[in-house]
């Protein structure tokens, strides 16, 4: 576990690590990271000696090493550098109406599910609450470098987040309270971990939940989502229903289409029916499945994603058409491994390098609905 870093500490372990500063200047220095942002030493209105004890003594925790950047110039790939040597990507996607953060709860993930690439690179750590905020706080220096403001957060990058749901919290809790969004913006996608989703109904923010189901039937799901053997479907359902319970708000399925997998017309049936059962407040998210080094499968045709989608809402499920963002700097749902090999077919090669732009961007094409907001 890296140790602590500028946006691991409390607002009361940064007194103490300024002993003796008086409290003006430690809220000086909690707003230095959390509005003004930057290095601290552009806090001018700091005292010199102050701004370089903070460079010495809080230390950032992520460290640039490739910057990307859409053709369209409206999406941002960050692969950053953490202690230890892991690597992780952060995406910033630009819209007319807002600006969504799409940040790593993980260095790598365990979760294993075959069409995804971080799951194909494995499991490296945990990262840290600080590691996670530091994500969203670099992306809207970004942003604002760009005159926009970050309106949304989604936990959708690499990692499972409800395997890591204490340090989560922790930065759902700094990025609602201290960067000033609101619940109602932060976006937590799990797998499917019920412990977790009951973790989350327990907290008292109303965050949204999204649950990458991707199958309706445990035996299809077992093999698309390994860890559906552990929380098969009606669990997972019956913890989606004691979430809303609670929590009073939608819940979004996520499905990846998969060409000949979980596009025909009875997998359609099968989550309209879990979708009834948690009417009005669940509603689908379709994607076309995007294209990664470990698995061969084509997505679905978006002919094919708007024909499900139909089908769905005759069926009486709500569902949505989405497209995702950067598939031609691999920063879509499902591509970021950060660089690191993934397993293709028993030999290893860096994520990203079998498929051209052109190949990447093949199962794309206009969408309505642009990126991964929920
Ligand atoms: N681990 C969490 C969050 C990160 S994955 C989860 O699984 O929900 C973010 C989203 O990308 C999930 O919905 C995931 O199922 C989806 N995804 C993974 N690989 C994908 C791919 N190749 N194409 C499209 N979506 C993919
Ligand atoms: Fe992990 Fe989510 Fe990828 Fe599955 S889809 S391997 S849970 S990041």
């Amino acid at each position: 576990m890296a140790s602590a870093t500028r946006y691991d500490v409390t607002r009361e372990q940064l007194s103490d690590l300024l002993a003796g500063t008086p409290r003006y200047r430690v809220d000086q220095v909690w707003s230095g990271l959390y509005s003004r942002l930057g290095e601290p030493e552009s806090w001018t209105d700091l005292p010199k000696p102050l701004r370089s004890d903070l460079a010495r003594l809080l230390p950032g925790a992520l460290t640039p090493v490739t910057e990307s950047i859409s053709d369209r110039g409206d999406t941002v790939k960050f692969l950053w550098e953490l202690e230890g040597g892991s690597r992780i990507e952060t995406v910033l996607m630009l819209y007319r109406d807002r600006a969504t953060v799409c940040i790593s709860s993980q260095a790598g993930c365990a979760m294993g599910c075959g069409f995804c690439a971080t799951g194909q690179a494995g499991f490296t750590r945990h990262l840290t609450p600080g590691e996670i905020i530091e994500q969203v706080v670099r992306a809207t220096e970004r942003a604002r470098a760009l005159d926009r403001r970050v309106s949304n957060v989604v936990f959708m990058g690499m990692g499972e987040p409800l395997a890591n749901e204490a340090a989560v919290w922790t930065a759902v809790e700094r990025i609602h309270g201290d960067l000033g969004l609101s619940a109602r913006h932060i976006t937590i996608s799990t797998v499917g971990i019920i412990p977790g989703i009951r973790a989350l109904a327990a907290r008292p923010l109303p965050v949204n939940l999204a649950v990458s189901l991707h199958a309706a039937d445990d035996a299809l799901r077992d093999e698309l989502v390994p860890i559906n053997r552990r929380y098969p479907i009606d669990d997972l359902v019956a913890a989606c229903r004691e979430y809303l319970g609670v929590r009073n708000r939608r819940i979004s399925f996520e499905w990846a289409m998969i060409d000949g997998v979980n596009d025909r017309d009875s997998d359609a049936r099968e989550l309209a029916a879990i979708c009834r059962r948690l009417r009005p407040a669940a509603h689908v998210n379709l994607i076309p499945l995007n294209p990664t080094p470990g698995y061969p499968t084509r997505g679905s045709s978006l002919k094919r994603v708007h024909e499900f989608r139909d089908e769905l809402e005759r069926l009486g499920a709500n569902a949505t058409v989405r497209q995702n963002r950067g598939t031609d700097i691999h920063a879509a749902c499902g591509q970021l491994a950060a660089g690191q090999p993934v397993a293709v077919g028993g030999s290893r090669t860096r994520a990203g390098e079998r498929q051209s732009a052109a190949e990447a961007a093949s199962t794309g094409g206009d969408g309505e609905q642009l990126g991964c907001d929920p």
